[in-house]
């Protein structure tokens, strides 16, 4: 099954419900990286809060950051998610692999750290983005992006998000975010009970594997509450927006001084993308183009 995004409200619109199945995307992010388990987890479980809160915007080409600096060994987890489907990230020490937590699970909460910020910037593709920064709840991603709904969007939220990760990759990601809006918000029994039934999970994964569908998971949760499941589904899929000739646009930026060292020294320059870890080789021939593109820049300016 393809990874898709499915929305649901429920309460006469006061709840607003996302989910999100991003199993393959998790496991190519796995492979791209060459990520260890709990490095899995963690870019998995940011990468679909990352979905699940571009979810939520309106404007075609908004866009969804998210930066997690705790003081784990794991190092920074980056993440950059579309309204469209797409999203993209790495973490700064993707080998690094720990024992399994006290209840058996994957410990993404020691990995990143327990104490360091969460900062989300939403940019919805002109004027200036709305940045917040969190700090960290448990570093297991999930309570501490539900932290930030909370404080910073004042929005009462429950979010759940999972990736679960066997010898051959990732074999079930994904995740549910259920908003109080404000119309409902006033209503506390109903926050209180959703946040109890969100709470009752044991987790997002166990619900995968036992073959359940998001609808499926959503009439569970919230089918007493005139769920209504909005037919259209979203695809997902990790995406990069590199590619050769803006990694030539980045070396050109250099100048030339640096571009001829370059020549002289490696007979070319190799770029890697953070975001996808793609390759990019320029040759010396490439370097030239871009020295000669330079001074004609420079003539015509002059
Ligand atoms: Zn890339």
């Amino acid at each position: 099954m393809a990874d898709h995004l499915i929305r649901a409200t429920a309460a006469e619109g006061g709840i607003r419900v996302v989910g999100a199945i991003t199993t393959r995307l998790t496991d190519e992010a796995r492979q791209r990286h060459q990520l260890s388990y709990v490095a899995t987890a963690a870019l998995g479980r940011t990468m679909t809060s990352g979905l699940l809160l571009a979810s939520s915007m309106k404007r075609a080409g908004s866009r969804v950051n998210i930066r997690v600096k705790g003081d784990g060994p794991l190092g920074g987890v980056f993440v950059d998610a579309g309204l469209d489907g797409t999203v993209r990230g790495y973490v700064d020490n993707p080998a690094i692999e720990l024992p399994p937590n006290a209840r058996g699970k994957l410990d993404v909460g020691a990995a990143v750290g327990h104490n360091g910020y969460l900062h989300v910037i939403r940019d919805i593709g002109y004027g200036y983005p709305y940045a917040s920064t969190v700090e960290l709840v448990s570093g297991e991603i999930g309570e501490d992006v539900a932290s930030y709904l909370v404080t910073s969007e004042q929005t009462p939220s429950a979010l759940v998000v999972g990736v679960f990760v066997e010898p051959d990759g990732a074999t079930a990601a994904g995740g549910l975010l259920v908003q109080v809006l404000p119309k409902a918000a006033r209503d506390e029994s109903l926050v209180e009970l959703l946040e109890s039934r969100i709470g009752g999970l044991s987790g997002f994964t166990p619900l995968l594997q036992a073959g359940k569908t998001l609808p499926q998971i959503f009439e569970d949760l919230m089918g007493d509450l005139g769920l209504q499941v909005f037919s259209d589904t979203q695809l997902l899929r990790f995406h990069c927006g590199c590619s050769f000739d803006r990694m030539l646009g980045a070396l050109k930026m250099l100048g030339e001084e640096e571009l001829r060292d370059m020549i002289v020294k490696d007979d070319g320059a190799e770029a890697i993308c953070h975001f996808c870890n793609e390759v990019y080789q320029a040759d010396s021939d490439h370097l030239e183009n871009l020295i000669e593109e330079l001074k004609a820049n420079a003539l015509s300016n002059g």
